[in-house]
């Protein structure tokens, strides 16, 4: 085990999910009750509210990540597709947790620092939108056509979607593990950055799943929070600031760990 390891605290960084157009995130049609929309969202299945599963938007990020990084490169054992990066070393790996079950690299990396929770409808949104569609709605179908390109016919397809001004709220928890740790976070941040000019779920190309990330806040949680009740300590840095300002004034004095 690497003894340069050690567990310092967590970052947590919470904001808001703006859907500035309607938003498409796929759940399962295995199921699906007769009469049900094509191309259904995800639901929790306690509230039927649509919620962007941590998954995908951790997921969206890494790509994003990757990309930025040049990180987009065929494993050398598995050259089938270009999956997720595995060396152990770069920022992706890092923060993102390695795609290699080889002992040696996971070690490299260290623990996956970052969690992504689901994030789910705020309590706002989610009363907005019952206002526009009704009690225990809170999505719509819209159905969009492709043309026959001779006779014009149109062939609709219709898709499930929450619409533009929804908001979700999100949380990030990075974890510190090494005094240098908190440099990765302007990586997390720049991928932020780019998800705004960028897509979330299905059908980006086509207008869907454009976000904004807003009432973005963080806290340090040190070891102390969790042993004897030390207050967290919040980053004013982020504070009132789009994620684009965040990175582009980004300061490692502003996330010191002690
Ligand atoms: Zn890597």
């Amino acid at each position: 085990m690497n003894n340069s390891l050690q567990f310092k605290g967590k970052f947590i960084i919470q904001g808001v999910v703006h859907c500035v157009t309607g938003l498409h995130i796929g759940g399962n049609t295995e199921g699906f009750e007769i009469g049900g929309v094509d191309n259904p969202v995800m639901r929790d299945p306690l509230t039927d509210q649509p919620y962007i599963p941590g998954s995908s938007l951790k997921g969206k990020l890494r790509h994003l990540l990757e990309w930025k990084l040049g990180k987009i490169e065929l494993h050398p054992n598995h050259e089938e597709t270009y999956g997720p990066h595995w060396c152990g070393e770069c920022p992706a790996c890092v923060i993102f947790g390695p795609a290699s079950d080889e002992r040696q690299i996971r070690e490299k990396a260290g623990p996956t620092r970052l969690t992504v929770r689901d994030a789910f409808l705020t309590e706002e949104s989610a009363n907005m939108l019952q206002q526009w569609l009704g009690e225990g709605m809170f999505t719509e179908v819209k159905t969009e056509n492709a043309l026959d390109r001779v006779t014009s016919a149109a062939n609709p397809r219709p898709m499930e979607r929450v619409p533009a001004g929804a908001e979700f709220g999100f949380t990030l928890i990075f974890d510190v593990y090494r005094d240098e740790d908190p440099k990765l976070l302007k990586e997390l941040f720049s991928a932020m950055a780019m998800l705004e000019d960028s897509a979330l779920g299905g059908s980006g190309s086509r207008g869907h799943g454009q976000v904004e990330l807003r009432n973005i806040r963080a806290e340090w949680r040190s070891l102390g929070y969790y042993t004897n009740g030390e207050k967290p300590k919040p980053i004013n840095a982020v504070q009132n600031k789009r994620i684009k300002e965040i990175v582009s004034g980004f300061q490692e004095s502003d996330w010191k760990v002690q």
